[in-house]
C-alpha cells in the first residue's frame, strides 16, 4: 500500500492500539520507509460514524475547558506574530470546532472565519461568529482565491483520508505570502518512540501520523515553505486533565491521578501548567 503522504511504495508493517477506549487490540498499520509517516492499514475505510454530534471534543464544556482551550491556542497562535501582523487580516481556521481558536485570534487582532462539520459546534460558534463561520469541510468553502492571509488547521490532518485534496484547497485559499499553520500528532515524537503501540495519540479516528519530513513534503508539494516544524506545547490545568482521564480511561498514570487529584488544594486544582509532551508537531508555512 502508498504512503498517503508521498505516495513511495515501500512501508514496514507494525501494531498500535488505541487508547481512548482502554482497547486491549491491537490494530495493523504501516511506516512509510521514505517518509516515516505511520498509517492505519485500514485508513481509507468509511468512519464518518465515529463524527456523530456525540463526538466528544464537540461535547458540552464548562466555562474553564473553554478557557483553558482559548489560552492555548493564543499561546499558539502568537508563534505566528513574528511572521504577520494580525489587525485586520483574514484568518480562517479549518475544523474550528466551537470557535475557540477563532476567539483568541481574534483577541489578537484578527479578522475570523471558520468552518467545522459538526452542526452542534458550527451552531454554537454562530453564536460568538454569526456569519462568520458554516457547517461543511474545506471543499464546500465558497471563498475565493487568495482570500485569507492565514489558514489554521489543529487537530485535523490526522483524521484526513486525503491530505493532498485538502491542501491543494488550502493553497487555493491563502494567498502568496500568507501562512499556514498546522497542528498534528508527531510520529517522530519521542513519546511515541517510548510509549511504542500504546501512544497517546493512537486513536481510531486518527489515520495518518505525520512527522516534520512528511510534513514539509505535504507543504512543499502544495506550494508552502516550512518556516518552522517543532513541539508543540499544550497549557492545561489538572482540572481539565482529571476530566480528560476521566473521559478517556487512561491506563495506570490516568488512574493514580483520578485517585490523587481529588486530594489536592484547591488552588493547585485550577492551576495552569505548560506540557512539552503533547507528542504533537506545530508547523508554521509560507505560501510562495
Ligand atoms: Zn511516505
Amino acid at each position: 500500500m502508498n504512503c498517503p503522504v508521498c505516495n513511495n511504495s515501500e512501508s514496514k508493517k507494525m501494531l498500535i492500539r488505541n487508547q481512548e477506549t482502554g482497547s486491549s487490540e491491537d490494530r495493523p498499520a504501516l511506516m512509510c520507509k521514505a517518509c516515516k509517516t505511520i498509517f492505519a492499514e485500514d485508513y481509507q475505510k468509511d468512519r464518518s460514524g465515529l463524527y456523530s454530534e456525540n463526538y466528544a471534543p464537540w461535547s458540552d464544556d464548562s466555562g474553564y475547558v473553554a478557557e483553558s482551550k482559548t489560552n492555548t491556542f493564543k499561546s499558539q497562535l502568537s508563534l505566528a506574530l513574528p511572521y504577520i501582523a494580525p489587525k485586520g487580516k483574514k484568518l480562517l481556521d479549518a475544523g474550528t470546532a466551537k470557535g475557540y481558536l477563532m476567539t483568541a485570534a481574534s483577541q489578537l487582532g484578527f479578522d475570523v472565519y471558520g468552518f467545522d462539520i459538526s452542526k452542534s459546534a458550527i451552531d454554537s460558534a454562530k453564536k460568538v461568529f454569526p456569519n462568520k463561520v458554516f457547517c461543511g469541510t474545506i471543499e464546500d468553502a465558497d471563498y475565493k482565491d487568495s482570500e485569507f492571509d492565514m489558514i489554521t488547521t489543529t487537530d485535523i490532518l490526522e483524521h484526513l483520508v486525503d491530505p493532498h485534496k485538502f491542501m491543494e484547497k488550502a493553497s487555493q485559499l491563502v494567498k502568496k505570502g500568507g501562512l499556514l499553520l498546522i497542528i498534528t500528532p508527531n510520529s517522530g515524537s519521542i513519546t511515541r518512540k517510548i510509549l511504542r503501540k500504546n501512544w497517546y495519540q493512537y486513536k481510531e479516528e486518527h489515520i495518518i501520523y505525520y512527522n516534520k519530513k512528511s510534513l514539509a513534503h505535504l507543504l512543499k508539494k502544495h506550494g508552502f515553505e516550512l518556516i518552522f516544524a517543532k513541539a508543540n506545547t499544550k497549557t492545561f490545568s489538572l482540572k481539565y486533565t482529571y476530566e480528560y482521564v476521566k473521559k478517556y480511561k487512561i491506563a495506570v498514570m490516568g488512574s493514580i491521578f483520578a485517585k490523587v487529584f481529588p486530594l489536592l488544594p484547591e488552588f493547585v486544582k485550577n492551576a495552569s501548567f505548560s506540557n512539552p509532551m503533547a507528542g504533537e508537531i506545530i508547523a508554521l508555512a509560507r505560501k510562495t
